[in-house]
Parts: C-alpha cells; sequence; structure tokens
C-alpha cells in the first residue's frame, strides 16, 4: 500500500493555497504531544525526564481539538511520550479523523496489539511505529531486550487488520549502515506502507549526550544507507530531505513547518529545542524571533542538526516554490542514487560495535497504562 493518492493532493493543494496567499510561515504537520509518560526509557529521549506530576498528566480531547483547529496544519503527528497510554487516545484520534486530519499516531507498539480494537481503519490514520532498526539495534536503543519482537508481531497484526502502518527510524552514532539497510528489507517484508528516518537530535535533557550525530558524520552515514538504493525500499519522506541528510543538497530549518503543542503550551521554536512557550499558535508564529534559529543563524543549538521535524518542511517547501523544484522532486522520487564509492566503503564498514551494554530498565515490557 503506498500513501493515498488523497492524501498527496490534500498536502499538494494546501501548500499551494499557503503560497498563494503569500503566508510566509505556515505549518505543515503539528506535532500534538498529549502526554510526556512512556513505558520506555530510552537513552535518547529527554521526555521522561519530567517529573512524576508532569509525567502523569493527560491532555484532555478537547484542548487536543482547540490546539488542530488553531494551528490548521493538514497533518497531524502524535508523539509524546507513548500516547496509547493516553486513557482517551482514541476519542482523540476519533475527533481528527471526523475533522479529515491526515494522523500519524506514533508509537513504540508495546501496547499496539491490544489496543487496535480501539481504532478503525482509515485512510487518515496511521501507526507510526518507532522501530530503531534490526532486534539488536532496536533493543539496544530502546535499553529494552524483547521490545522489536513486540512491535513487529503488532506491526503484523496492524497489516492484518487493514491499518496503515509506517516505520519510524531515528539513527544515532554507531549506527550500522549495513544493518539499517537489512532493516529496511525487514520492513518492507512486513507490508508497512513507508518509512521515515531521521538522525537524532542532542535534547538537553537527554541522559546520555554522547550518542547524537553531527553533521558530517550525518551525511556520510546517510550516504552509505541511501546510495545504491533498492526499487522495493519505499520512504515516508520527502525525496529532497533525503538527499539534504546525504550531503546532496543544503537547506535551512524551517521550525514553524512543523509546530509542537504540548501540556505547556506552543513550544518554541520547534520540537527539539526548548526556548519558551507561547500561548496561542499565532503568538508562536508571529512573536517567535525566528531568525535566531537554523544553521544559518549561528545558533549553537542549531549548527549540527538535521532533525526531520526542521528540514522535511523545507524540503516540501522547495518542491513547491518553482518548477524547478517540483521536477527535482519527480526526479529525486525515482532516482536510486548509484555510487560505486559509497558501495565500496559500505562493503569495508565492519559491524558497528555498540559502545554501551544494553540497559534493562523498568518492569513488565507491556506496563499498562493504569
Ligand atoms: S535547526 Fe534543529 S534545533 Fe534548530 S530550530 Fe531547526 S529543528 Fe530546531
Amino acid at each position: 500500500m503506498a500513501i493515498p493518492i488523497s492524501q498527496m493532493w490534500t498536502v499538494a493543494a494546501y501548500v499551494l493555497r499557503q503560497r498563494l496567499r503569500g503566508r510566509k510561515r505556515y505549518p505543515l504537520v503539528l506535532m500534538l504531544e498529549p502526554l510526556f509518560r512512556c513505558n520506555l526509557a530510552c537513552a535518547g529521549c529527554g521526555k521522561i525526564q519530567y517529573p512524576h506530576h508532569i509525567l502523569k498528566q493527560n491532555m484532555p480531547p478537547e484542548e487536543c481539538f482547540r490546539a488542530v483547529d488553531e494551528c490548521g496544519a493538514p497533518i497531524v503527528s502524535i508523539p509524546g511520550g507513548e500516547p496509547l497510554l493516553h486513557p482517551q487516545i482514541h476519542e482523540i484520534v476519533a475527533g481528527l479523523v471526523a475533522r479529515k486530519k491526515y494522523i500519524y499516531l506514533c508509537t513504540n507498539a508495546l501496547l499496539l496489539k491490544e489496543k487496535l480494537h480501539l481504532f478503525q481503519p482509515s485512510k487518515y490514520l496511521t501507526f507510526s511505529v518507532h522501530l530503531d532498526g534490526q532486534k539488536e539495534h532496536h533493543d539496544f536503543s530502546v535499553c529494552r531486550e524483547g521490545g522489536y519482537e513486540i512491535a513487529v508481531e503488532a506491526v503484523r497484526e496492524a497489516v492484518r487488520r487493514g491499518f496503515r502502518v509506517t516505520t519510524n527510524t531515528t539513527l544515532f552514532d554507531g549506527a550500522d549502515p549495513k544493518s539499517v539497510r537489512a532493516f529496511f528489507d525487514e520492513m518492507m517484508d512486513l507490508g508497512v506502507e513507508g518509512m521515515m528516518l531521521s538522525p537524532g537530535y542532542a535534547y538537553e535533557k537527554a541522559p546520555n549526550q554522547e550518542l547524537w550525530l553531527q553533521r558530517e558524520r550525518t551525511q556520510k552515514l546517510f550516504r552509505l544507507i541511501l546510495s545504491n538504493r533498492r526499487k522495493r525500499w519505499v520512504f515516508n519522506l520527502s525525496p529532497l530531505f533525503m538527499e539534504f541528510l546525504m550531503g546532496l543538497r543544503e537547506f535551512d530549518c524551517t521550525p514553524w513547518g512543523m509546530p509542537t503543542y504540548n501540556l505547556f503550551g506552543w513550544q518554541r521554536p520547534c520540537y527539539v529545542q526548548q526556548d519558551g512557550y507561547a500561548e496561542s499558535f499565532r503568538e508562536l508564529i508571529e512573536e517567535t524571533g525566528w531568525d535566531r534559529y537554523g544553521p544559518r543563524s549561528g545558533n549553537p543549538k542549531c549548527v549540527h542538526c538535521m532533525m526531520h521535524s526542521g528540514y522535511e518542511a523545507s524540503a516540501v517547501h522547495h518542491t513547491f516554490s518553482s518548477w524547478r523544484g517540483f521536477l527535482e522532486t519527480i526526479r529525486a522520487t525515482f532516482a536510486l542514487y548509484p555510487d560505486p564509492q559509497a558501495a565500496e566503503e559500505l562493503e569495508k564498514t565492519p559491524p558497528a560495535p555498540h559502545p554501551w551494554e544494553l540497559v534493562q530498565i523498568g518492569g513488565d515490557v507491556r506496563e499498562r497504562s493504569s
């Protein structure tokens, strides 16, 4: 199954409408975080560092709908925390489907199989399953043995029941490019609709700051992974964003393209940096000093960032900013990026050893929301 034409058309028509209206800054995807609580404790995640009284909060559905209506983006991504721990997540999803929003519910899938009955398959709903590579790599990344198998079983069941399912993968320093390519094959065999990739970012709150990729290392890693592409791989990403990851083109960040709304309000300036909160979406757009962000600003927190949440919208904006951008996107959609030098380097790359022991955190892997 591929991305429905209706979704592509909705996004294209929306972007063209914004451009015709002359809007300089418009949102493409709302990152809606209705809770920070999670049933994993990944080394690279800063969300679960909040104090207990914050972690136990759930955003009410009405507040989620207000934020979605206020923002107006055609796509709503629901990360967290783990959204399936939210006791009213099915009501939130139903309300967004009724609004004809394309939803990407991001989940580690530990609870997905047992909660599937709460949802109806719909072209508007996609489960975006967090899988950071093949079994050993994923379990290491989420600090939980057995997490990969549970997630894969849930993916299989969701696909069988007719749900749209994609994967989202964050790559950290030490990622093994050969293994990542093998992981792509495994995911396509499972029948997922597409795969999303992003390099990690050093959250100030993240417990293990050494994990994160620097810009040059990011480009090298993605060149090895995404050159000499297999035809069967389907990515749920702008093809120009993938060229950006491979170091084939430059973009500046578009932090307003994927604004974040969470328990504290509208987060400035982006999903990964916290520089205060705005009370309304309008205030976020109009009163944020956007010039202070992105690599060209010289902001040290932005210099090495190549996150999906900052640059995917830049790539989409480029696609619709000229005929040239549009044609470049069509060419990139079908390109396989043959690169003998990358193939040779990939061949020589030894399997990456894990610099840390796998640490098991927490109790029952399928811990419930109660
Ligand atoms: S470059 Fe990265 S950290 Fe900086 S504003 Fe953009 S997404 Fe946020």
